[in-house]
């Protein structure tokens, strides 16, 4: 990985290369920046140029044999640390998923959390890294490095980090020892331990511009120009999305369609319908259905509402052109956007927020839906 292949962020990239040209490498830092920003791949990069054998200026050569093992995640100091589900009673480390973690980064070094659950198929888990964990790191840095420079030790979504297992670690955070290098990334830094915070030097990584995601897609995909600024605009500044919704066919906003189709259901919940009956059978399909998706998928579902909300709020009081969705995205957008005005939207948002904080907290989903659903019907038929 070579800072050439990451589109933008040329302000991080300077700062990374001083630190290598003034040979001043904190020996914790931590790489913040919200999903799909590239913390990942920046902190491999610059984890490249240190070690790199040739190295310019500007960035490693990508030739040398350092380089050819860090582009495959083969180098052997280099140890990941990810947020994992646990297996039947026990605690799996990040070394018995080395296959997968490798094989999950290459194909998207953007991947966001989502991603790499959705890749091991941890559906409804919750991931964490775990005490177990922290000691196989304090085993691997008490070892001097195969390649004799520095060890890399990469944290990945440090926020998952258990306290006890943050804790066990604030030591080694706090002394350097040997020629360990730790690297925390984070998409939540607002989520990390102050005692984590205070002992890493913070480099914050902005989410991609528009114009930067653009290029990227150019570069990647067959796309026109229209498409490519279309995905720009959906995926706000996230790559791993912007590149998700680029290889999918056709370019909708699916989950945001989603959103708005149940916004419909629960508004229609007791009209009749042509058969006679009303919609609250269908809803109830629908609560049991979504019952099954997964926490982490009813999660986002939650997510992408607020935002939806936070939409309709522009179109109807700032002016569409602040909007970033459009009717050839989600079709009919703009006519529902009025369905939430100013003697609704506070109490949207708490529902939102009451039923994304039961959600983690292992609430039945069908009961939680069901009520959600209810309340969103009351809502929608408040007077604007
Ligand atoms: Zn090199």
């Amino acid at each position: 990985m070579q800072y050439s292949l990451i589109p933008g962020h040329e302000e991080i990239k300077q700062r990374l290369r001083k630190s290598v040209a003034e040979k001043r490498i904190p020996h914790a830092q931590l790489f913040a920046g919200p999903d799909g920003c590239g913390h990942l791949p920046l902190a491999i990069a610059y984890a490249a140029h240190i070690l790199c054998d040739n190295p310019s200026a500007e960035d490693s050569c990508g030739q040398c044999r350092q380089c050819k093992n860090i582009s495959k995640l083969t180098y052997p100091d280099f140890r990941f640390s990810m947020p994992l589900a646990a297996l039947k009673k026990r605690k799996p480390l990040s070394s018995e998923f080395t296959a997968e973690w490798r094989q999950a980064v290459l194909a998207n070094p953007y991947l966001t959390l989502n991603d790499w659950y959705d890749f091991l198929g941890f559906d409804n888990k919750q991931g964490f890294i775990s005490i177990d964990e922290s000691a196989d790191i304090i085993r691997a840095i008490s070892l001097k490095p195969v390649e004799g420079k520095y060890r890399f030790v990469f944290i990945w979504m440090a926020e998952k980090l258990r306290t006890d297992a943050a804790n066990r670690l604030l030591k080694s955070l706090e002394e350097p020892e040997g020629n360990n290098i730790f690297i925390l990334l984070t998409s939540q830094p607002d989520a990390l331990l102050t005692t984590i915070l205070s002992r890493t030097q913070l480099i914050k990584i902005p989410p991609f511009t528009i114009h930067e995601i653009e290029s990227a897609l150019k570069n990647k995909f067959t796309l026109d120009d229209l498409a490519c600024t279309r995905i720009a605009l959906l995926s706000d500044g996230n790559l791993s999305e912007a590149y998700s919704l680029a290889s999918k066919e056709e370019v909708k906003a699916e989950t945001e369609n989603n959103f708005l189709n149940w916004m419909r259901l629960c508004y229609t919940l007791w009209q009749p319908t042509k058969t006679g009956k009303d919609n609250f059978s269908k809803l109830t399909d629908w609560v049991d259905e979504f019952a099954g998706a997964g926490r982490e998928n009813q999660k986002s579902f939650i997510l992408s509402g607020m935002e939806f909300f936070r939409q309709c709020m522009m179109m109807n009081y700032a002016g569409a052109e602040l909007v970033r969705y459009s009717d050839d995205i989600i079709p009919s957008f703009s006519k529902f956007s009025r369905f939430i005005h100013q003697n609704n939207i506070e109490e949207f948002e708490k529902q939102l927020n009451d039923a994304f904080y039961h959600i983690e907290r292992n609430a039945n989903p069908r009961i939680l839906f069901l009520n959600l659903s209810l309340n969103v019907n009351r809502l929608l038929h408040t007077p604007a």
